[in-house]
């Protein structure tokens, strides 16, 4: 990865469970008055695991919970009958996170595939029964051992954002506002050397636990492709994004010639930009009445029928949800 990708942030505290203690049943039956010692060993504490999931691509999620804790074993029962296992808590981590030890800052895991399923903290082991204690000098020991303790440790997600979607557009398309209403969190911006145009990142939650990461560039198109200013250093992580969406303005009158001019700037800065996967989202729907609307929304379908296309309204929030959707679909083609 080169410099001034973005990294988003998350420190937790976890805690593996306790095991459980060993029984020191001794076994009393009718017949066997003296059935000698018969208690089992406890379960061990349930670990800590860590998870890859490939639907999630942001820490977000860990902004708001800040404890693991997994369940403790169970005491060891009778007839040398061991105690249940405390339950595994599993932690899913999008995939390219970096697992760090907060305190002494030692790399503990790298997350790099799909497949990826590992334990980071062991849950204590279970005491042992007291018949383990049996031997010829105690028939009947009354003592077991008690289960371990769980270990507790602070540690330090840490990933590398690639913006997902990139808003492509000129100014006053309505991209910022876009953005801001669709998104509801921003990663923290790390190491970014870039103090005058910083690109305006949000997290965009899409129904129940997906989100994607969403990036305005300022001077993606002012002047960018000519390398002016700082614009050709951003426009590299538009080349990294999985989708462009290009952002037109309802207001301009003819909306094939705009899209035609956004798609020469970017083909002048690098034509392989234009192989990437894409969407149009026409903005500011709320300016038009309802009549308006349709006819308008007629004519664009007409015009881009092979590409997806969305008729928004960043102020009503009117199809931002099917804008998500569509965007979602296209994410879903990511390698
Ligand atoms: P950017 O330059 O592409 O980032 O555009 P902005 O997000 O800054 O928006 C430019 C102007 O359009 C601002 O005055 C916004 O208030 C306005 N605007 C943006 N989105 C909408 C919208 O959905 N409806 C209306 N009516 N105005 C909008
Ligand atoms: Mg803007």
């Amino acid at each position: 990865m080169t410099e001034g990708n973005f990294v988003d942030y998350a420190s937790i505290t976890i805690f593996s469970g306790k095991g459980g203690n060993g029984s020191s049943h001794m076994r009393r039956e009718k017949f066997v008055p003296k059935g000698g010692p018969d208690g089992g060993d406890g379960g061990r504490g349930g670990h800590i695991v860590i998870k890859a999931n490939k639907n999630i691509w942001t820490l977000y999620g860990f902004k708001f919970k800040r404890h693991f804790k997994a369940g403790n074993g169970k005491q060891g029962g009778k007839s040398r009958k061991s105690g249940a296992q405390g339950t595994d808590l599993i932690i899913q981590v999008p995939i390219g996170t970096t697992v760090k030890d907060t305190l002494t800052n030692e790399i503990l895991m790298d997350i790099d595939s799909e497949n990826h399923k590992e334990i980071l903290l062991h849950g204590g082991h279970g005491g042992k029964g007291n018949w383990h204690y049996k031997s010829s000098v105690n028939q009947s020991p009354r003592f077991a051992q008690d289960g371990l303790l769980g270990s507790e440790r602070k540690i330090t997600l840490e990933l590398k954002i690639l913006a997902d979607v990139g808003l492509v557009g000129l100014p006053n398309a309505g991209k910022s506002t876009l953005l801001s209403s669709l998104s509801n969190a921003k990663p923290k911006i790390a190491d970014y050397e870039f103090t005058t145009l910083k690109p305006n990142l949000g997290i965009v939650p899409h129904r129940d636990y997906n989100s994607f990461v969403m990036a305005d560039i300022p001077g993606i198109i002012e002047g960018a492709a000519d390398g002016k200013g700082l614009g050709h250093r951003f426009l590299r992580h538009v080349e990294r994004n999985s989708v462009l969406l290009f952002v037109i303005s309802v207001e301009k009158m003819n909306p094939k010639k705009e899209f035609i001019i956004l798609q020469k700037e970017l083909k002048k800065y690098n034509r392989d930009l234009l192989d990437k996967r894409f969407a149009i989202a026409f903005t500011k729907a709320d300016m038009f009445d309802d009549s308006l609307l349709h006819s308008y929304q007629q004519e664009i379908s007409s015009l881009f029928d092979a590409i997806p296309h969305f008729v928004v309204s960043s102020l009503s929030g009117y199809n931002l949800n099917e804008l998500k959707d569509g965007l979602w679909k296209l994410l879903q083609w990511r390698k």
